[in-house]
């Protein structure tokens, strides 16, 4: 049986059961996955994950939105923003806006920039290198020389404050989108290296100096490594869930509920 992430999304937004049962099965270890990275504290806390899940279940929530046809990676891409909005932020010790990011780390190569950006997203230098397929020293490297720069323009410099200010520089590189911003499809071609050297071209063009689209780039690049070997949970693990979300157990054999699937 394939039931895809569109069918999914499909689903859950006309409310039926068969898609709220697949998001719990596939994506409550995803979720896991962003908590595991993302929240401060004792990561046995279950009510972020409760959290998520309700609010993912909201009639006006926006992650059932996309009407892509392959959508499963742009959908993963919201729902870690649906994460993040659910994890208290810690206040930073150093404030560090965007635009001083931007000045300083303005001479690195777009691959330098994605290396640095990964610090705000808590990606530890040998994860870095796993995520852009380098060797952990160049990682290492690169950050040594982002730093450096952020020292040059930052009056109380701290080596960790990228990381530390990881989610307000997020936040403020989701917002800070221009008319020329590329969609996620063009991000994912080069993710797939599916991209011409012209299109590499014209993208790495405005990537270089956009932020927003950094961000977005390495989000894409994040989400590729958390689908890769995702395991749903079984019918045992996602019972819970589907009981605290009110979700029919769907008791017809397993050829009925494709049917159903594709007709409805
Ligand atoms: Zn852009």
């Amino acid at each position: 049986m394939i039931y895809t992430c569109y069918e999914m999304i499909r689903d859950c937004r006309a409310d039926r059961a068969e898609g709220w049962r697949h998001f719990i099965a596939c994506y409550v270890p995803v979720i896991r996955k962003f908590l595991a990275r993302y929240q401060a504290g004792p990561p046995a806390d279950a009510s972020a994950l409760e959290r998520v899940l309700v609010s993912a279940r909201q009639p006006q929530s926006t992650l059932f939105q996309s009407r892509e046809p392959a959508p499963e990676r742009w959908f993963v891409a919201e729902l870690r923003q649906k994460v993040l909005e659910e994890l208290p932020s810690s206040a930073p010790a150093a404030g560090l806006d965007l635009e001083t990011v931007a000045a300083a780390l303005e001479p690195l190569t777009l691959v330098e920039k994605q290396v640095a950006w990964l610090e705000t997203m808590l990606y530890s230098p040998a994860e870095t290198a796993v995520l852009l397929r380098m060797a952990p020293s160049t990682a290492e490297k690169i950050r040594g020389k982002a730093a450096d720069l952020l020292r040059g323009k930052v009056d109380s410099w701290s080596r960790t404050m990228l990381a530390e200010n990881g989610r307000e520089l997020g936040r403020a590189a989701v917002t800070a989108t221009g008319e020329e911003c590329l969609p996620p499809k063009t991000f994912l071609d080069m993710v797939d290296g599916r991209t011409t050297w012209q299109g590499r071209d014209q993208l790495e063009r405005h990537v270089t100096r956009c932020w927003h689209c950094i961000d977005h780039f390495c989000r894409l690049v994040e989400v590729v490594e958390v689908l890769r070997g995702n395991k749903p949970l079984s019918e045992a693990e996602s019972a819970p869930f589907r009981e605290r979300l009110g979700v029919a157990v769907d008791k017809r054999p397993v050829w009925k509920r494709w049917l159903a699937g594709r007709t409805g």
